[in-house]
């Protein structure tokens, strides 16, 4: 566990850059490629969970971070813990087909969970509908936008493998603020039952799905709101 720089085979330090889910503003993204320059960047890789990685000689480390940092970004996280979340464009000014704001919910997840102790890789996957372009279902945790502040959730997939894995329906019409408690959930019942370095899908396969399942109760209290907003919009519609 640490951060995400790796020593590459000719000698330059690949360090791996975090944004808010792959979004960077136009000054950030002036800011990184004034510090690119600055540091003698031999290239930037753009890679597939929405990191960009920095070529630069190990010397020029410390300007970099401290750049990064400037710039309200952060150096990403490696081994076993909760990467960075990967989240598609959903919202209403980056994708129109978002059924929920996921972007904003996909940064409160990261802010919140990045960089916390588990006993393997936790990759966090957000989309906001079933098109899943961020593989949702190829996720430790994945979540999908159903409606209005409303997800499913799936755990235990795996992606990036000989073998990958879809991930298990958890739960369905999840509120924003039940997809966090959920989290949190799955993460203590990870830590409690994973053998060390156990990838969850593994964890899933030896332990059983049935610790994993939340409470009846803590689930009802999350699905609650939206049947009451359903029961409202049912009575709009029907209300003359
Ligand atoms: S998953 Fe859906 S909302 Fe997200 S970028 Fe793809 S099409 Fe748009």
């Amino acid at each position: 566990m640490g951060d995400a720089i790796f020593l590459q085979k000719s000698g330059i330090i690949g360090v791996g850059i975090v944004a808010n889910c792959g979004v960077l503003s136009p000054q950030q993204l002036m800011g990184l490629a004034r510090l690119a320059q600055e540091l003698e960047c031999t290239a930037c890789k753009l890679t597939t969970r929405q990191t960009l990685i920095f070529l630069i000689p190990e010397e020029k480390l410390p300007v970099l971070r401290e750049g990064v940092e400037g710039l309200g970004l952060r150096i990403g996280v490696f081994g076993e813990t909760v990467r960075n979340v990967k989240a598609c464009a959903g919202s209403s000014e980056l994708c129109q087909r978002s059924l929920s704001d996921v972007f904003r919910l996909a940064g409160i997840l990261q802010d919140r969970f990045m960089n916390r102790p588990v006993p393997n890789d936790f990759k966090i996957s957000v989309a906001g509908c079933h098109r899943g372009c961020t593989e949702p279902f190829c996720a430790d945790f994945g979540v999908v936008a159903t409606g209005e502040d409303s997800f499913s959730i799936y755990i235990g997939g795996r992606g990036a493998s000989r073998k990958p894995i879809h991930g298990r329906l958890l739960a369905e019409k999840i509120s924003g603020e039940g997809v966090l408690a959920l989290l949190e959930h799955v993460l203590a019942r990870y830590q409690e039952l994973a053998q060390p370095k156990e990838r969850l899908c593994h964890t899933l396969q030896r332990a059983g799905w049935e610790p994993f399942q939340p409470p009846a109760d803590m689930l009802a209290s999350f699905q609650q709101q939206e049947e009451e907003s359903d029961f409202l919009q049912f009575l709009n519609q029907t209300t003359p």
